[in-house]
């Protein structure tokens, strides 16, 4: 217990109960820097409660109940940390943190049931939360709202229970249970009413497969019950193919008309061009980091490397300038950690390539893999998306560049396009990051990638990878629970690795009802 990384058993936090037994002890000046950070997050909470339309919100809708855990979920996600680290991982995750606060605030001072701000509900647009935000970029005085990543993907994230209801609702309707968790939420909290109702229109995306057609279907219907026009954008699923690129830049096209249509806004490319170089900065960032854990050194990996990436490129996409600033600080602690030859843990015994979609409701999965059993988690699937510079003064050029964003989002990139993307790629990741592992998320709902289970084995056989298989439902964990996703780790490191954990304490934790 103190100041030096691995000084404490782990597993000795956990109570059972939603919350830890107590804080990690992490020696005086990290501990005092950590619970500082606690307080700030806890007087944004308090200072987001001070709005009378944020109240409506949080007493109108079920899914803010989860926005309670807010400081677990970053104690969850800082486990272990020390130094600069530590800091790294605040940087993201506190600023995450406020900008769902904004989102939140948005939303309710627009939507009806809560503040009713009609003017202020004209100049927003509704976005999916699969969906690259920038094609807001060139629209400086519009606002951008996905009431989904709030209802939804962030709710899990902070509470894995979080949309268990909207669940069997959407089932109740006859929706089978095998259907993806993730759109089958969304289309339960629509059923349940419990969307904010709010924004001059709605522009959705064909993100990837059925089960998320389907969800975008129903929202789709009860956007255009309330008044609110809805454009489509089918991106191409063939994204890797020249032939679709033209039809790819006139769905954008097509899709800037319809918001300049119902808003009466002008797309600007002043102001498109100023973000994107925002834009084009914050992906050098994250090219820089993922530079590094090709090194024995890495600095920024696992789950801070993963969430923060999904929200720099798909949310903010250089709308925000205290993300490039974040960005900035981030890079600079990680350089001097990297020069001083700073370890996250005491020790690394595998590096790993994490493939396939996270389990939502067990994103400190990450975090857990490097504490318990020394595994590196260097870089993730849905961090490999499109990594070139756009274009930053070429307006046609620019109108490709969004679209091979939209083509190219996550879970989109690797899950359409071939196999060559989902299935060879991952083999030349192991080469490029030097990893000897690769642990495979099974989302057992995804139809997307379960066909190719077989391939997998045998690619792993050939190449002489550690083929890790993580089963898990994305947001049900009621179906697989988080013990099993350790267990099926935990399994192949005894029996086939024949290897100790780093932190026995951390093998089986008691966690299944912990925020
Ligand atoms: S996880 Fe798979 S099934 Fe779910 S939305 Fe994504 S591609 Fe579709």
């Amino acid at each position: 217990m103190g100041k030096a990384v691995g000084s404490e058993r782990l597993g000795s936090l956990y109570s059972g109960g939603k919350v830890r037994r107590r804080r990690e002890w992490r020696g005086l000046g990290d501990t005092l820097y950590d619970y500082s950070r606690w307080l700030k997050i806890m007087l944004m909470l308090l200072k987001f409660m001070s709005k009378p339309a944020n109240i409506k919100g949080f007493f109108r809708y079920r899914w803010m109940l989860n926005y309670l855990a807010v400081p677990m979920m970053i104690d969850r996600h800082t486990v272990g940390l020390r130094g600069n680290h530590l800091r790294i991982a605040h940087e993201e995750y506190d600023l995450v943190a406020e900008d769902v606060a904004l989102l939140l605030t948005n939303a309710f001072r627009a939507d009806k049931h809560c503040g009713n701000d009609r003017e202020f509900s004209k100049k927003i647009v509704v976005l999916d939360e699969n969906e690259m935000f920038a094609i807001m970029c060139g629209f400086p005085n519009l606002k951008s709202v996905s009431w989904e990543t709030a209802a939804v993907y962030v709710s899990v994230l902070l509470r894995g229970h979080a949309v268990h209801h909207y669940l069997d609702v959407v089932q109740e309707m006859g929706l089978p249970g095998d259907v993806c968790p993730m759109p089958a939420a969304e289309a339960g909290v629509v059923i349940d009413d419990d969307m904010p109702v709010f924004g001059a229109c709605a522009v959705q995306c064909n993100t990837t497969c059925d089960g998320s057609l389907l969800g975008n279907g129903i929202l789709a219907r009860r956007y255009e019950q309330e008044g609110i026009p809805v454009f489509q954008i089918a991106a191409p699923l063939r994204h890797t193919e020249e032939g679709v690129q033209e039809y790819a830049a006139q769905e954008i096209r097509n899709a800037i008309k319809f918001i300049e249509d119902c808003t009466g806004e002008k797309w600007s490319w002043e102001a498109y061009f100023e973000n994107i170089k925002r834009f084009n900065e914050e992906t050098r960032h994250r090219v820089g980091w993922m530079e590094m854990s090709r090194t024995d050194y890495p600095q920024v990996f696992g789950a801070n490397l993963a969430l923060y990436s999904e929200t720099t490129y798909m949310a903010i996409a250089g709308r925000v300038p205290a993300f490039v600033e974040a960005d900035r600080r981030i890079t600079k602690l990680a350089e001097e950690s990297f020069r001083r030859k700073e370890m996250l843990v005491p020790e690394y015994r595998h590096r790993a390539i994490i493939w396939g979609v996270q389990s939502q409701f067990y994103t400190d999965f990450l975090p857990w893999l490097q504490n318990c059993w020394g595994i590196l988690p260097l870089v993730d699937m849905l961090s490999l998306v499109y990594l070139d510079q756009l274009s930053e003064d070429d307006p046609e050029q620019a109108i490709y560049d969004i679209a091979r964003l939209y083509e190219e989002m996550i879970m989109r990139n690797r899950t359409h396009g071939g196999y060559e993307v989902l299935l060879d790629d991952l083999w030349r990741y192991c080469e490029e990051y030097n990893a000897d592992m690769v642990i495979l998320w099974e989302h057992i709902g995804c139809k997307a990638l379960n066909g190719m289970h077989g391939m997998f084995e045998e690619r792993a056989r050939e190449h002489g990878i550690k083929l890790i298989w993580v089963n898990h439902d994305l947001m049900d964990m009621r179906v697989v629970p988080k013990q099993n996703l350790r267990d099926d780790v935990n399994r192949y490191m005894r029996s086939v690795l024949r290897e100790e954990p780093l932190d026995p304490s951390l093998e089986v934790i008691d966690d299944a009802q912990s925020w």
